[in-house]
């Protein structure tokens, strides 16, 4: 492979780091200085560079804004034990990134192009990185398309762009959830295998629902009767039930979540018995009655591993045991993922690129 030469820069003037408050990170809503951004146009990838974050002009007929062809990632950067900054899976999100524009009828992001302009913002950047108490950087790459036409057809013209947001945690407790009986974030031959902001849009409105009644999210459930699992509001979800960690098989309404991914691996690895199976509601309810459903939790980049506390059906509420920490599933699997991101663990799986202390210079 060909190597991948500096990016162009046009630095910030005046860094935005001293106005933020580390210590106390929202999520998401700071944003760093620099945005990398490309644009296809004539059939390729070009005007690569890294520029100072900012408002961008775009016309109302921009078809993206009709029609959603837009897609997204998200990634994180974490400080490591040594200080130095580290990547979790870049490649994994370059992959599903290309997966998620042909399913949108969008051009390929190149992979390799995708991690090493991760690698070249997030090293200009490097001081936005938080400390592993105070949290991460959220990287969110995204492409949508720009042409200036209304008729409903594949934009010719893209623009990817990637930014970060030094980030705390997502959720600051474990999480109420409701099982999903009247709506779906996706169908059997949509888009719910892709990061696409469309998926998102179906899911606001089932979870101010669920809101107003009192919980965090939805869990959703297959969208032809609603009887079995399938993710946890923006994350995978997994169940264990007496010993065994189970997960929903991924098919085309469930996104296949990094986390998850990871989940699964290192479950393996503590000696947790995990399997991919469907999970039906009624064995989540009848494992609530009969306490076999021990822990539930969901899984992504955004909050890693999320505990659920309670999860509601219908009209009734079931509260989970709670498992003493150290013997719980999620807590170990939190912890194992933790290490690796750290360096205190071996990264034997080859899950950790570490960010180059860049010398970016203006080019
Ligand atoms: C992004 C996402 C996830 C989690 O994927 P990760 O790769 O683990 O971040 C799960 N479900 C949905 C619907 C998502 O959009």
């Amino acid at each position: 492979m060909e190597e991948i030469k500096q990016f162009e820069i046009n630095r910030k003037q005046v860094s935005g780091l001293g106005k933020v408050n580390f210590d106390n990170l929202p999520f998401g809503r700071i944003i760093s200085d620099h945005m990398f951004t490309a644009e296809y146009r004539d059939g390729k990838w070009q005007d690569f560079k890294i520029e100072p974050y900012g408002p961008m002009q775009v016309f109302p007929a921009m078809i993206s804004l009709h029609y959603a062809q837009a897609i997204f990632e998200g990634l994180k950067a974490y400080k490591n034990n040594a200080a130095e900054v580290v990547l979790f899976r870049p490649d994994e999100n370059a992959a599903r990134f290309a997966r998620s524009a042909q399913r949108l009828c969008m051009p390929v992001f190149p992979e390799d192009v995708f991690v090493e302009a991760v690698a070249q913002l997030v090293g200009l950047d490097r001081d936005w990185v938080p400390g592993s108490a105070q949290g991460s950087l959220y990287i969110r790459p995204h492409m949508f398309g720009i042409d200036e036409y209304i008729g409903v057809q594949p934009s010719q013209n893209y623009r990817f762009i990637i930014f970060t947001s030094p980030s705390g945690a997502y959720f600051s407790r474990p999480t109420r959830m409701k099982i999903e009986d009247t709506y779906a974030r996706a169908c059997q031959g949509g888009l719910g295998a892709a990061k696409a902001g469309a998926n998102y849009a179906a899911a606001l409105y089932p979870t101010k629902l669920a809101v107003e009644q009192g919980f965090d999210q939805v869990i959703w459930t297959d969208p032809n009767d609603h009887k079995h699992i399938e993710e946890a509001g923006t994350m995978n979800i997994f169940v264990r039930l007496n010993d065994e960690l189970v997960t929903p098989p991924l098919n085309d309404t469930i996104l296949d979540g990094i986390t998850r991914k990871s989940v699964i691996t290192l479950a393996h690895d503590l000696g947790i018995k995990v399997t991919e199976r469907k999970v039906s509601v009624e064995e989540i309810l009848e494992g609530a009655r009969n306490c076999d459903l021990k822990e539930a939790f969901g899984a992504g980049t955004a909050a890693v591993i999320q505990d659920i506390a309670e999860i509601g059906y219908k009209d009734q509420v079931f509260k989970l045991p709670t498992t003493p920490s150290g013997e719980a599933f999620s807590s170990q699997i939190r912890k194992s993922l933790e290490l690796i991101r750290s360096g205190e663990a071996a990264d034997t799986h080859n899950w950790i690129r570490k960010v180059r202390e860049l010398d970016l210079k203006e080019v």
